[in-house]
């Protein structure tokens, strides 16, 4: 049987989406497995970096988190040039945040790399008394773009190690 080799991958992962859907929040869950209810949305590093084993491999990711400029509905393109992955966020309770996310997603599928890898998240899902986008609304746009669409709670945690871990494990993929 032909032994897998090792794999050190390092890439780099930027978070897309409006203020407020819970960007800072899904990487300090994640990182740190914490939630804060009052995340102050201009405070706080924007570049963190995360390493996961899968199997034989390992890897590091170089997380890019905004610092509050997407207020402007606009990034500089060399937030995302070089980039691997990227993540889309929205917030289930905005419809706006909705909307917003399908532009960031042009976007980058414009001005991104040739094979980077989206996904589609839809965060605050335990919130669902003030949901106003459904599951299949998320859904049916990630497939018709060709995006991997999860839905997420950064407070309960919900789906978030997930994410992370089906990010690596497309890199390792396209590795
Ligand atoms: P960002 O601007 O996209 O980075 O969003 P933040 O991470 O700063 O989150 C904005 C607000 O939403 C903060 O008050 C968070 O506590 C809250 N938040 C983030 N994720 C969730 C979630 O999954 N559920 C709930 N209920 N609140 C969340
Ligand atoms: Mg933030």
């Amino acid at each position: 049987m032909a032994r897998s080799k090792n794999k050190n991958i390092q890439a780099k992962l930027v978070l897309l989406g409006d203020m407020g859907t819970g960007k800072t929040s899904l990487v300090l869950r994640f990182v740190k497995g914490q939630f804060l209810d009052f995340q102050e949305s201009t405070i706080g590093a924007a570049f963190f970096t995360q390493v996961l084993s899968l199997n034989e491999a390992r890897i590091k990711f170089d997380i890019w988190d905004t610092a509050g400029q997407e207020r402007y509905h606009s990034l500089a393109p060399m937030y995302y040039r070089g980039a691997a992955a990227a993540v889309v966020v929205y917030d289930v309770t905005s419809s706006d945040t909705f909307e917003r996310a399908k532009k960031w997603v042009r976007e980058v599928q414009r001005q991104g790399n040739q094979n980077l890898i989206m996904f589609l998240v839809a965060n605050k899902v335990d919130l669902e008394e003030k949901r106003q986008v459904g599951n299949e609304e998320g859904e049916l746009y990630a497939k018709e773009n060709g995006l991997t669409f999860l839905e997420t709670s950064a407070k309960t945690a919900h789906n978030v190690n997930e994410l992370f871990y089906e990010i690596a494990k497309r890199l390792v993929k396209a590795a």
